[in-house]
Formats: structure tokens, sequence, C-alpha cells
């Protein structure tokens, strides 16, 4: 970590471009239906842009304690990690959902070895489906719920 750099999105528009399931000022944002503000230049409305989720949304790469090295912004790295989204047993929960088809297998081998290091269970997207790193018994739960119709993590 090297807490108090500071990032800024610059071309990535992965969190306007549906991949997270948004609305946005009353428009529905998800997979194949960006956000209708989002243009080729960024963000259309920027300096009126909602405070929720727009101003408040920070991603695991852009929030300055990020471990995420520069080449997993999120446009390169195809995945918007969502770091410490809930607590399992007392251990944050990583979730890395995919910005297109599927995370880079080079970004998502750098997740599960961050994963391994720190005690930090994942859960990883890859097309429509969810999948658990960690723990025996994390994987079990995630499962079961994935079986249950449960979304295995939180919005
Ligand atoms: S996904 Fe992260 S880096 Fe990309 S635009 Fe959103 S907040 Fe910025
Ligand atoms: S309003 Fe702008 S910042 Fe917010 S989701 Fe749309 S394009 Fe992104």
């Amino acid at each position: 970590m090297d807490g108090g750099r500071q990032r800024n999105c610059g071309d990535c528009t992965a969190c306007c471009d549906g991949w997270l399931q948004i609305e946005v000022g009353g428009h529905e944002v998800r997979p194949h239906k960006p956000c209708p503000f989002r243009s080729d230049a960024g963000c259309a409305v920027y300096s009126e842009r909602p405070e929720h989720p727009c101003r408040k949304f920070v991603c695991g790469w852009l929030v300055s304690s990020s471990p995420l090295p520069d080449w997993m912004r999120p446009d390169r790295a195809d995945l918007i990690l969502l770091a410490a989204n809930f607590l399992w047993h007392g251990l944050p929960v990583d979730v890395a959902v995919a910005a297109g088809a599927r995370p880079k297998p080079k970004a998502l081998e750098w997740l599960m070895q961050f994963s391994a290091a720190n005690q930090r269970p994942l859960i990883y997207q890859i097309g429509e489906d969810w999948f658990a790193f960690g723990p025996p018994a994390f994987q079990a739960e995630i499962a079961g719920r994935i079986q249950r119709g449960q979304k295995p993590w939180l919005e």
C-alpha cells in the first residue's frame, strides 16, 4: 500500500458503462446499457453529475489507499474492484465485477495472490457467473447463496 497516492480516473469510464447496475437520475444503467450521459469524451454532465451514485463512488483502484497496481485500472484490467464489500467472519471480502466479458486473467491472478496473502476472501465474476476464492467454508457459503438464487455480495 502507498497511502496518500492520488489517482484520477483519466479516460476510464468503467463505472458509467453499465457493468455496475446503477440508477442515474432515473435512468437504469446495466450491462450493455451504459449511462445516457456517458460520451466518448467521458461524462457529458460532469459538473452537474449526481451525488449518488456518481460523486460518491470510488472504486478499489481509485481509492488513495489502493494496493492495486496502476495497470489494473478498471478499463485495462476489465474488472471493477469493490473493496471490503462486506465482512465474512470478520474478514473483509473484495468483489471483482467484470467490466466486459471477463476480467483479464493477469488481473484475476493478481487478485487471487493478494487475497491469499492478506486473508481477504474474494468473489469474482466471469460472464454471468460468480465464483468465490478463499477458505473452503467461504467458498461453500457463497456457492450456497448462488444456488439459492441470492446475490452473493452487497450492491
Ligand atoms: S471505475 Fe474507478 S477509475 Fe474507472 S471511472 Fe469509475 S471510479 Fe474512476
Ligand atoms: S452521470 Fe456521468 S459520472 Fe454519472 S454514471 Fe453517467 S456518465 Fe458516469
